[in-house]
């Protein structure tokens, strides 16, 4: 169980590392890390692999450049049918 403190701290970091040089360069490489399609830095955004509501932290391990559609899919879809997903978008 995570508490929302915790959250919300996380996300307040999340806010911070997203305006570092390192996440800009990370976006200005314009690939969605989940299906690697090229997308312009603007349609990136930045997901937690790690789910912070699953214990997830704010981390240069644990943040990756997501376009919407992977970002949308992975919130919608529970973990083990994201994995399936990801098996598909990345086959080729
Ligand atoms: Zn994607």
């Amino acid at each position: 169980m995570v508490d929302n403190t915790s959250i919300r701290r996380e996300k307040n970091k999340a806010r911070d590392l997203r305006q570092t040089q390192w996440w800009k360069q990370r976006l200005a490489k314009g690939t969605c890390y989940y299906c690697g399609k090229p997308f312009r830095p603007a349609e990136l955004t930045m997901d937690h692999v790690v789910p912070l509501s699953r214990g997830g932290k704010t981390t240069k391990g644990n943040v990756v450049p997501a376009c919407k559609s992977c970002n949308t899919q992975k919130q919608q879809l529970v973990p083990v049918e994201w994995e399936a997903y990801l098996k598909t978008i990345q086959k080729d």
